[in-house]
């Protein structure tokens, strides 16, 4: 059941849409495709989220097969396959603004949009175009303004003035162009109508104005598929930029109290940046001709129902099912619904009707649908093929509904993994025949097995973990286990689940009781059967995969890292760079070596060294010294100072151990390289912060003993004030971190 998590690297560059598609790291998908799969196979991605998926594909020399039923998404993922240049675009948008308004021969479109936006310089009066207005939305009005002043210069951000106002006062929700783009959503009598209009209020009144003139003037111009295609691009990705939406992947239609009002045309512009990119050839081909050839690469944008391609497709024609899994968004689907009408009309937009209507999408509705599409292409993957689900954003209820709605599909849970606090899932899936589940078990069953899952979980990580983690744990161990729906239409094992946690064999830290399962830590209420804490296992494998000496890229460290730690034990990318950066230092782009000062040698010789200066320090004092490593400081026989000297952050062998008896101080001692590793993991593991902070631990750095060994001012009376004299504090210790 363990997958080695793959991590990929992040996106380098702004991609179209991104803040409403799944962020999907480079790389994962093609690491999957290489192992699955091989050139020339047939690639299915039955859900169509995630355009870098199917680019991955086809740089692999797949064929692939997208389907989805979002036009909006067929045309990111028609853009990101084949994307238009920088001048071809330009050129389309250049004939769009030159496209002539009125009768006056002059009046051009790009100047009449750009003249919706003109104020005054707030420094000189000069006559210029605002590139945005921040409104404030329980005053409705804009109330500040930025802008570029060709006289006297800029950017500016100055308030609004009374004509600004006045200004923005004269566009309402009842001009021709409010009822052109709102009848091409939902004409007079449309039971949608209403719905329609309520997701228009995300656009100012101001930008609906523009984005109606445009549309009429588009229209009218009759462009052919390519040229239509690059209007197409810059004005979806115009769309997104000019709601009045915050900016932050939002997942519902709600204005912020404080919105920008952009420039629609300036926004057409910057879409441009967006779309734009290599040219590539047109490798889309029609299902006939891309079943029939066995090269790749080669594409198709499948557009209807799924169950119509299912039909068409022999049994058994993909080699591997891929898909970055959606997750229910009313906003990106209603503004979906309307930006393909009004691209494209009514028409194109009717398989997006219903989330109109639909407000509020929950985890068993999203597990019906994904079962329902997984049910349908599933006879077309090859016997024992995979389906690997990749999982963004994968909060409990939402990884939850994958493994109940893939379960119900009839696929086979082959392993996963979780990063939890990048909130990933990985998981891989056997079409059958794979292994059989097992019988579909009873509530109290449901309940024990999510109870083992949830402890096994925390066994191996060794130290409290997050509620996603447990949860995640759980739902894989019931996945096939579950019946559909029990009575009250709930999902059976979340009911199970959160009965587990209740159980009283996991405790909680950090958190009251009535707090939200997802606050705090959870941990084994008996924990004598845990393994050494995970944050101590990924510190020593870090060191060892560094060990070499020579550098490591870091596209190559992580999954080895990763492939140590599979499954439930995936650590977090913050634990993993925390220990890069205490033992590596960057030596190129990507490469990471080891630092010189923790070569073994080095670091045995600076141990020994750090002993034998404390010891030498000891005896200057006139204290004894007793242990087998010189840990304790005596004054007659009664230890005074205990010293735990180490090279690693490894804390939990120190701090979870009956404290060192000493009268005066425990001191940690650690090379200087490696206090910010154990701050950190102070900061994540509750246990180890409250065993600190009561054991009246401090934590100093080996140059800092060197320092006090050679300082003949240290004495018995200055001691103390010298050990407090290094920089280093534990007050890091006091705020939360989560751990992975
Ligand atoms: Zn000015």
């Amino acid at each position: 059941m363990s997958l080695a998590f793959y991590p990929g690297s992040p996106p380098d560059t702004p991609r179209l849409l991104e803040r409403f598609l799944p962020p999907l790291a480079e790389g994962v998908a093609a690491y999957y495709l290489q192992r699955f799969s091989r050139p020339g196979d047939l690639i299915l991605d039955p859900f169509g989220t995630s355009p870098s998926l199917a680019l991955e594909a086809l740089g692999l020399d797949r064929r692939v097969l997208v389907t989805g039923f979002n036009p909006v998404m067929r045309l990111a993922l028609s853009l990101a396959v084949r994307p238009p240049a920088i001048a071809d675009l330009r050129l389309a948008l250049t004939r769009l603004g030159d496209v002539t308004i009125g009768r006056v021969a002059s009046d051009r479109l790009e100047r009449s949009i750009l003249a919706l936006y003109q104020t005054r310089c707030a420094e000189c009066e000069a006559v210029v175009t605002a590139d945005y207005f921040d409104w404030d939305a329980e005053q409705g009005e804009p109330v500040e303004k930025g802008y570029v002043c060709h006289t006297c210069g800029g950017p500016r951000h100055a308030p609004t003035d009374a004509a600004d106002r006045e200004a923005a006062r004269r566009y309402t929700r009842n001009g021709p162009d409010y009822h052109y783009l709102l009848g091409r959503v939902a004409v007079v009598n449309d039971p949608d109508r209403a719905d329609a209009e309520e997701a228009l209020q995300v656009y100012p009144a101001r930008t609906l104005t523009a984005i109606g003139s445009i549309l009429v003037k588009l229209e009218g111009l009759d462009l052919d598929r390519d040229s239509d295609r690059l209007l197409a691009g810059p004005l979806i990705a115009a769309f997104d930029l000019a709601t009045s939406l915050a900016q932050d992947r939002p997942r519902v239609l709600s204005v912020p109290r404080r919105y920008r009002e952009v420039n629609f045309w300036l926004a057409l512009e910057r879409g441009l940046g967006l779309v734009a990119g290599l040219p590539l050839p047109d490798r889309s081909l029609p299902l006939d001709a891309l079943l029939a050839q066995r090269r790749g690469p080669a594409i198709l944008a499948y557009t209807g129902p799924v169950r119509d391609l299912a039909a068409r497709l022999p049994a058994g024609a993909c080699q591997l099912m891929i898909s970055a899994l959606p997750r229910p968004n009313q906003a990106f689907w209603t503004l979906s619904a309307l930006w393909t009408a009004w691209l494209w009309g009514p028409a194109a937009a009717e398989p997006l009707r219903a989330v109109l209507r639909r407000r509020r999408y929950d985890w068993h509705w999203h597990a019906r649908a994904l079962e329902r599409t997984l049910t349908a292409v599933q006879p077309a993957l090859a016997p024992a093929g995979h389906f690997i689900s990749l999982i963004a954003e994968a909060e409990p209820g939402f990884t939850a509904a994958v493994m109940a709605g893939a379960a119900s599909a009839g696929m086979r849970l082959a392993a996963t993994a979780l990063r939890a606090d990048t909130a990933e899932v990985q998981a891989d899936w056997l079409s059958p025949p794979g292994p059989a589940a097992g019988d579909i078990l009873s509530p109290a069953e449901l309940t024990a097995r999510a109870l083992a899952a949830m402890q096994t979980a925390l066994r191996v990580r060794g130290e409290p973990s997050r509620w996603a983690a447990l949860h995640w744990a759980a739902s894989a161990a019931l996945s096939g286990r579950v019946p559909t729906e029990d009575e009250d239409g709930l999902p059976p094992s979340l009911r199970a689940i959160e009965a587990a946690a209740q159980s009283g064999t996991l405790t909680r830290l950090g958190a009251a009781a009535g707090d939200d399962l997802s606050t705090g830590l959870w941990w084994l209420a008996e924990a004598a059967q845990a393994q050494a804490p995970l944050a101590d296992q990924v510190e020593a494998e870090v060191l060892r995969l560094l060990s070499g000496g020579a550098p490591v890229a870091q596209r190559d460290l992580l999954p080895a890292v990763y492939a140590a730690f599979p499954g439930a034990q995936t650590p977090g990318q913050g634990l993993v760079l925390a220990c890069l950066a205490s033992y590596a230092q960057r030596v190129d782009d990507g490469f990471w070596q080891l630092r010189p000062e923790d070569a073994a040698g080095a670091r045995a010789a600076d141990l020994q060294a750090t002993f034998t200066q404390l010891q030498g320090l000891a005896v200057r004092l006139g204290l004894t010294v007793a242990g087998d490593n010189g840990q304790w400081w005596l004054d007659a026989g009664r230890p005074l100072y205990a010293f735990a000297v180490q090279p690693t952050a490894a804390l939990a062998a120190v701090l979870l151990g009956p404290p060192p008896t000493a009268e005066r101080q425990r001191c940690l001692v650690l090379p200087g390289g490696r206090v910010t590793l154990a701050e950190y993991k102070l900061r994540r593991d509750p246990r180890l912060r409250a065993a600190f902070q009561t054991g009246g631990w401090s934590i100093i750095k080996y140059r800092h003993v060197r320092r006090m060994a050679a300082d003949a001012a240290v004495t018995r009376a200055t001691l103390e004030a010298a050990l407090a004299g290094d920089p280093v504090q534990a007050e890091a210790a006091q705020q939360l971190a989560l751990p992975e």
